[in-house]
C-alpha cells in the first residue's frame, strides 16, 4: 500500500508523523476527503479547489500546484488499484519547536492515502436515524480544518445514542451535521443552510443544489429551526461517503412515513447518474 508524502509516493509502513508536526500538536492544517467510484475522483477538482482555499484562509501555502497534485492523487489511486473508495489527504504547517505563532522557516506537510470504502446502499435505501445537539464549534466552519473536537463530541453522541449523525444548531437554527450538511424539504422546497461562515459548503451539498431544477425541485438556501426540522415532510444529510442519507426519525420524532421520502430518493437517483455521468461506473 502506497501513500503520498510530499510529491513522493512511499510504502504506508515506511511513514511516521513527527511529534512536533503542527498538525499533530495542534490540529494546524486543513483537510479533504475525495470520493473513488470506478478508479475516478467524482467531483476532484471542486475538492482540490477548496482545499486551496481553505489552506489559504490559514494562511498556509502549498508546495504545489492544482494540476500537480490532480496528477499525483491519480497516480497514487492507479498505484493502490483502488476501484471504490476514498482518498483522504491533509496538509498540515508542517514541523517546529512548539509555540502558537506560526515557524518562520515552516514548511508544509502534505499526505494522502487510499481507503475502499463502499456505497453505503442499505442505509441510503432504508435511512438513518439523527439526534440534535448544541453546535458548540467556532465561527470559521467554513474551513475544512482538522481541529474536529466539535464535530467529534457531537458524533459520539450521536453513536452512543445508536444514530448515525448529530444535527447541529445553534440556538434553535440548525447548522449542519457533525460530518454532513442538512436537507429538509417542506411543500416541494429544499431548503438548506446558507454557505456562510457557520458551515462547510459540502461539495456533495453544491452537487445537490446543481441537480434539483432537473428534478423540478425548488432550492431555498435558507436556514430553517429545529420545530422546522421536526416538522419537515423529508429530511437528509449529505456528504461525500454518506452521499445522500434520508433520516427517518430525528431523536424520538419520526420524519414523514419513517421511510425515506420521494423528493429524497428522486435525488439519490440524479446523484447516482451524475456519478455515471462522471466516473462511467
Ligand atoms: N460539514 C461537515 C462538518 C463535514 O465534515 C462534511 C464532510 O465531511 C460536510 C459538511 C460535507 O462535505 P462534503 O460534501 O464536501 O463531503
Amino acid at each position: 500500500n502506497t501513500i503520498l508524502l510530499n510529491d513522493q509516493f512511499i510504502d504506508r509502513e515506511q511513514s511516521s508523523v513527527n511529534i512536533e508536526d503542527r498538525g499533530y500538536q495542534f490540529g494546524d492544517g486543513v483537510y479533504e476527503v475525495i470520493r473513488i467510484y470506478s478508479g475516478k475522483m467524482f467531483t476532484g477538482k471542486e475538492h482540490i479547489t477548496r482545499l486551496f482555499e481553505s489552506a489559504e484562509k490559514i494562511q498556509l501555502t502549498l508546495p504545489f500546484t492544482e494540476d500537480e497534485l490532480t496528477e499525483n492523487l491519480y497516480k497514487l489511486v492507479e498505484k493502490n488499484k483502488l476501484d471504490t473508495g476514498i482518498i483522504y489527504l491533509q496538509v498540515t504547517r508542517g514541523v517546529s519547536p512548539r509555540q502558537h505563532q506560526f515557524p518562520l522557516d515552516g514548511k508544509a506537510v502534505f499526505t494522502a492515502y487510499t481507503k475502499e470504502v463502499a456505497r453505503p446502499e442499505a442505509q441510503m435505501n432504508e435511512g438513518v436515524t439523527a439526534i440534535v445537539a448544541d453546535d458548540v464549534r467556532w465561527l470559521r466552519c467554513d474551513i475544512k480544518s482538522l481541529n474536529l473536537l466539535g464535530n467529534l463530541l457531537a458524533k459520539q453522541e450521536a453513536f452512543s445514542q445508536g444514530s448515525f449523525e448529530a444535527i447541529l444548531h445553534r440556538d434553535g437554527t440548525v447548522t449542519e451535521g457533525s460530518s454532513s450538511n442538512v436537507f429538509i424539504i417542506k411543500n416541494n422546497t429544499l431548503y438548506t443552510h446558507p454557505a456562510t461562515n457557520l458551515i462547510l459548503n459540502g461539495i456533495t451539498r453544491r452537487e445537490i443544489l446543481r441537480l434539483c431544477p432537473g428534478i423540478g425541485l425548488e432550492v431555498k438556501e435558507e436556514s430553517f429551526t429545529l420545530d422546522e426540522l421536526y416538522e419537515a415532510d423529508e429530511v437528509f444529510v449529505a456528504s461525500t461517503t454518506a452521499e445522500i442519507m434520508p433520516v427517518i426519525k430525528v431523536g424520538a420524532k419520526a420524519v414523514g412515513s419513517s421511510k425515506p421520502g420521494e423528493w429524497s430518493k428522486k435525488l439519490q437517483e440524479t446523484f447516482k447518474a451524475s456519478i455515471q455521468e462522471q466516473c462511467g461506473e
